[in-house]
Parts: C-alpha cells; structure tokens; sequence
C-alpha cells in the first residue's frame, strides 16, 4: 500500500493511526456486531460513541460547561445562514470582518438575513493581510461580530482574539479549530466544518454559549434551531453519525499528542501546536529564503494550516504540481480564485509530508530557476 502526502484543503489528510482503527472496526463494532454506520443513533452503543466524543473535544478545548457542543450537519456554508436565524436575536444586523474569500461567503449569505456591516476589509490590500482591530469600525447595534479566523484559500490566519466587548465573537474556524490552544470563553459561537482537522466531511461542530441560544428567527429550519438541536442532544434529527465516530477517533489521537511528540509536559492542543509551528516554518522558511517562490501575506497573519504562494514565473506553475505530484505529493494546486500553489499542512500532516514538499521545493528551484 503506498500513500501519498496528501495537502488537499478539505477534505484533506487524516491520521493513518485513525484510518486503521476505523478499517479495523469496520465490520464489527466493539462486539456490537455492526458497523457504526450502521447503528441506531438512539443505540446505547452509539451513545458511547457520542458521548465520548463530546466528553473529549470538551476536555481538549477546555470548553466551559456554560457552552454546548452541538454535532450538526450541512458544512459551514450552511452555518453561514444558520448564524443569523440564530444569532440576530431581534437585532436587525451584524458585524463582520472581511478578510478575504470566506468571509465574503459568510457576508452574502448573512445578507439575506439582515444588515451586514462590514467593520473592516482586506479588499483594498488585495486580501493580503487582516485588518488590525484599531482599524475596525463596528456598527452600533450589532447582534454579534463574525470573523474567518484562518482564511483557507488565502491562507491569512488570525494569531491573536479580537475583544469585542458584550458583543458576541462568532468565528468561522474550519480550517483551524483543534490546531492549537483557544480561549473558547471568548467567543459567543464557534463553527468549522469538520473535513479538515476534525474527520470527516458531513459533520459541522458548533459550540455556542447558552444564554445565546433560543431565540431563533420564527422561519428557521427546527433541524438548524441552536436551541432544538442542544435540547435534544444533537439528536433531533439524525446526526452524521459516522462522521462523529471518525472525529471521535482524531480527539482520541489528538490526546496522545503530547506523549507521542515527547513532550508530556504539555497539553494535547499545545503539543500539536508545537508540531504545527515546526511545520509552518519549514515551508515559510524556504520561502524567504528564495527569490523563485514568494508568498503574498503579511508575516503577522501567515496561516500555520494553509500555505499560500507562487512561482516567480507563473507559467511554471504547472510543472510544479505535476513534479510534485509524480514524487506523492497530492492537492497542491492554488485554489482557482487565486492560482499559485496551496500547502494544507493540517494536524494530520506528518512532518515527513512537510519535509518533502520542502525538499522538492529546493529541488525544483535548482533545476528551474
Ligand atoms: N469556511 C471555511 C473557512 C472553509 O475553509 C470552508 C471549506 N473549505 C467553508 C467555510 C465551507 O465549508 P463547507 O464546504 O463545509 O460548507
């Protein structure tokens, strides 16, 4: 069996230790004599599966018990409007910062729903850094304030928490959430689409504090309503049950971190931290170090999980992903708003992944430039 390095933005790698367990209890659950994908959700089996998965992305996160984890379905572009019905709570609009490709999708779609005022925006810098706070303009009465808080196409992440006062924080966190320690008591809500560090696609955690929850829009979808869904322990409808075993597996992995990286001093989320940091600036160290590949954004707001840049000469862009390519190196063509190359380098990317991208990085410049 060989497997390549896969550096797709989502779906995107996950740990082969977590693949081998879900393969080997594939047919045969624990002794229950099914899959779990095959289970009642209303099962005392799959409950074990649910509740444990809740009790350790609670641990992993340190999440206050005055905030509830809710497993729901239809990505974060669904929760883009999700938000809203739930959030407004008879406001009549929002605050939002526009740091570039997903954010623009969460301000769309928040339209629909009621005055969007966006507080501040990368446009005008071509998206190539986040506006600091002390630039932000927030509305009067907004119901709560949304960031990207790791734009995945751009490739901008948000190394620091804005303070928003009494008005509710709502991060977009796909493409970042479990990568690192997070204060989750500074957030109002908090969404990401699981296809990234979390499992599988299918799967939207939501973690919302509860005097934030029941007061939806009249029209919302009762299956979308924050409150209906954590009152029925996310049982309302039926979860994506599969996809909560499988993140349930990464928690699980994510737990050994700090034994497995030598470091048990640490917690499991500053141990993969600590790893992602490492990888990061193998890749962004190779870029500065080079005139042939070069990377657009500010070094305040490089993304450790998504590594945007380009070739000096674009028409070798090409070439470039087919090098890689045919050396195992998978998904590192720029998402096609913006071209260039992207390197997802999420939780799961062993530093091995990482080195060789770097060492082909060389390599190709060597022979290239
Ligand atoms: N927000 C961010 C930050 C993302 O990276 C993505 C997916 N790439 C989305 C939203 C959309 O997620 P989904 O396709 O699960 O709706």
């Amino acid at each position: 069996m060989a497997r390549v390095f896969n550096f797709s933005a989502g779906p995107a790698t996950l740990p082969q230790e977590v693949l081998e367990e879900a393969a080997g209890e594939m047919l045969d659950w624990r002794g229950a004599g099914m899959s779990v994908m095959e289970m009642s959700h209303r099962s005392a089996e799959f409950d074990l599966v649910a509740e444990s998965a809740e009790a350790d992305l609670r641990e992993l996160l340190s999440i206050p018990s005055n905030y509830k984890i809710l497993f729901m379905q239809g990505g974060a572009q669904a929760e883009n409007a999700i938000v809203p019905l739930n959030m407004m709570r008879g406001e009549s609009g929002a605050d939002y910062v526009d740091t570039g490709a997903w954010s623009m999708k969460s301000i769309a779609e928040a339209r629909r729903y009621g005055t969007v005022n966006v507080v501040a925006s990368g446009a005008a810098d071509g998206y190539t850094r986040i506006p600091r706070q002390d630039e932000w303009r927030p509305g009067a009465d907004a119901a709560y304030l949304h960031i990207c808080s790791n734009e995945t196409i751009g490739g901008l992440e948000y190394h620091w928490t804005p303070q928003t006062g009494d008005v509710p924080l709502v991060a977009d966190m796909s493409s970042h959430l479990l990568s690192r320690p997070l204060d989750v008591s500074k957030y109002g809500l908090i969404y990401a689409g699981a296809q990234k560090n979390i499992g599988m696609a299918g799967l939207t955690l939501v973690i919302v504090r509860d005097d934030l929850i029941g007061h939806a829009h009249p029209l919302c979808p009762s299956a979308f309503d924050y409150k209906i869904v954590a009152d029925n322990d996310s049982m309302f409808n039926t979860p994506p049950t599969y996809a909560m075993y499988i993140a349930g597996l990464v928690f699980k992995w994510l737990k050994k971190m700090p034994a497995e990286s030598g470091r048990p001093d640490l917690s499991p989320l500053a141990a993969i931290e600590a790893r992602n940091i490492q990888k990061a600036a193998l890749v962004y160290d190779c870029l500065d170090a080079s005139h042939f590949y070069s990377t657009q954004v500010a070094q305040q707001d490089r993304s450790r999980m998504n590594v945007t840049f380009r070739l000096a000469d674009e028409k070798l862009t090409a070439s470039f992903v087919a090098e890689a390519n045919a050396r195992g190196l998978k998904g590192l063509k720029g998402h096609k708003l913006i071209g260039g190359i992207r390197a997802s380098i999420y939780n799961a990317m062993p530093l091995e992944g990482v080195e060789a991208l770097v060492a082909t990085m060389r390599e190709f410049e060597k022979t290239r430039a």
